[in-house]
C-alpha cells in the first residue's frame, strides 16, 4: 500500500442544540458544541470529532481548538498508515487533552479505510454489522419519564438507560413506575453521574434489587475508586466506571482493587479508537465487561464508536444514542438506529459525508 502523506488538518466548532433540554445529576443544557476535523491526504479526506465534555474531561472546545492547533504541524508531516505511531507522536506533544487527540485518530481511521476501500469495522477485523443500542431518559419528572420510556419501548428499543442521582428516594419511585410501565422484558440500565454517597448507593442497591437493574453506573464521584468498590462489594447489582475511568492508567487502578465489574469506554474520554481497542482488550482479559458509551456526539462520533465497537471482541454492549436527541445533524450516511438497533454498513471509513458547507 502506497503510503499516504497527511497535507492538512482543518477544524471548525459547530453548536449542536437538543430537541429537548437534558438533565443529569451533574449538568444540564440544552445545546452542545462540537469540533468538526478533517484531514486532507493526497488521496482523501478524512472526517472526525471532538466532543468535549468538561465535567469529565475537563476539556470543553477552546481547549479542543487549541489542542488541535498544537499537533497540526506534527500531524502534517505524519502519514495515515500508521496511525498507532502518529497517535504515539501526539500523545507526546500533548499527554492529556484526549477529547482533541480522539477526533483526530477518527478523521485518521476514517482515511485509512477510504484509502483501502474498507470501512473502519473491516479494517480492525470486525465482522458484525449491528449491535442492540441503549436509550437514555434524563431526569425528568415521573410522569415524563415514564412517558419517554413507553414511547422507547413502543419505537423498538430493548434497553433503558435512566439517568438518577439528584435524590435517591424520588429515583426509586422513577424506576418503579417505569418498570411497571414498561414490563419485565425491558431492560433498565441506570446511570448516577457520581450522584450518589457512597451510604446512599449501597442503600440505593440494596432498595431497588427487586425491580430488575441489570446494573448501576457511576452511583459515586470519579475520585473516589475506594468508595466504588464498598459500593461494589455490597451490591447484589453489577457496577460500572464511567466518570473514573478515563486512561489506561485508571483502567490498571480498577483492576488492581477490583472496584468494578463492568467499564463505560467512551472515545472521548480515552483518545480514539486505538487507545478504546486496548482498553478494551485488557478489560476483557481481566473478566471486566464493556460498555461503549458517548459523550454528546454527532453521526460522526457515534458512527466511529460503532466501527470500534463491532470490531472489537472486548465490547459486550453500546450506549451509543446521543444524535437521536439532536435537532440539527452534521452528516448523513453513516450509523443508523432501527428499533433499537444501531446498524454500520460496509462502505470505506467510517460511510459518511458532511453534510454541504459544515467543513
Ligand atoms: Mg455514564
Amino acid at each position: 500500500m502506497a503510503s499516504m502523506r497527511i497535507l492538512d488538518l482543518v477544524y471548525r466548532p459547530v453548536r449542536i442544540y437538543l430537541k429537548e433540554p437534558f438533565v443529569i445529576a451533574n449538568e444540564n443544557y440544552s445545546y452542545c458544541d462540537v469540533m468538526v476535523i478533517k484531514i486532507k491526504t493526497d488521496g482523501f479526506e478524512g472526517v472526525g470529532e471532538a466532543a468535549p465534555d468538561e465535567v469529565v474531561t475537563g476539556e470543553n472546545i477552546k481547549t479542543v481548538f487549541r489542542a488541535l492547533g498544537k499537533l497540526k504541524k506534527t500531524l502534517v508531516k505524519s502519514h495515515v498508515d500508521d496511525i498507532g505511531e502518529t497517535m504515539y507522536k501526539l500523545g507526546e506533544i500533548l499527554p492529556l487533552n484526549r477529547t482533541a487527540k480522539a477526533g483526530v485518530d477518527i478523521a485518521l481511521y476514517d482515511a485509512m479505510g477510504k484509502h483501502t476501500g474498507k470501512s473502519v469495522s473491516r479494517l480492525l477485523g470486525g465482522r458484525k454489522l449491528r449491535m442492540e443500542t441503549s436509550v437514555t431518559i434524563g431526569i425528568t419528572r415521573l410522569e415524563d419519564s415514564v412517558m419517554e420510556a413507553v414511547r422507547y419501548k413502543r419505537d423498538g428499543f430493548k434497553v433503558l438507560k435512566v439517568k438518577v442521582g439528584l435524590d435517591a428516594c424520588e429515583d426509586e419511585r422513577r424506576l418503579r413506575l417505569i418498570r411497571e410501565a414498561v414490563g419485565e422484558r425491558i431492560r433498565i440500565i441506570v446511570d448516577a453521574n457520581q450522584g450518589y454517597s457512597v451510604k446512599e448507593a449501597i442503600s440505593f442497591t440494596k432498595r431497588t434489587r427487586d425491580i430488575g437493574i441489570n446494573f448501576v453506573e457511576q452511583p459515586v464521584r470519579a475520585d473516589d475508586l475506594k468508595g466504588l468498590k464498598a459500593v461494589r462489594d455490597a451490591s447484589d447489582i453489577p457496577i460500572m466506571a464511567d466518570e473514573s475511568l478515563n486512561s489506561p492508567e485508571d483502567l490498571a487502578r480498577i483492576i488492581k482493587i477490583k472496584a468494578a465489574d463492568m467499564i463505560n469506554i467512551k472515545l472521548m474520554k480515552v483518545g480514539g479508537i486505538s487507545a478504546a481497542l486496548e482498553m478494551a482488550r485488557t478489560a476483557k482479559e481481566n473478566g471486566i465487561m464493556v460498555m461503549t458509551g458517548c459523550m454528546d456526539e454527532t453521526k460522526v462520533g457515534i458512527t466511529a464508536g460503532m466501527h470500534f465497537s463491532t470490531a472489537s471482541s472486548g465490547v459486550d454492549l453500546v450506549d451509543l444514542d446521543s444524535y437521536l436527541s439532536h435537532r440539527n445533524e452534521i452528516a448523513v450516511g453513516g450509523v443508523a438506529t432501527i428499533k433499537g438497533v444501531n446498524r454500520i454498513y460496509n462502505e470505506p471509513g467510517l460511510g459518511l459525508m458532511l453534510k454541504e458547507g459544515v467543513l
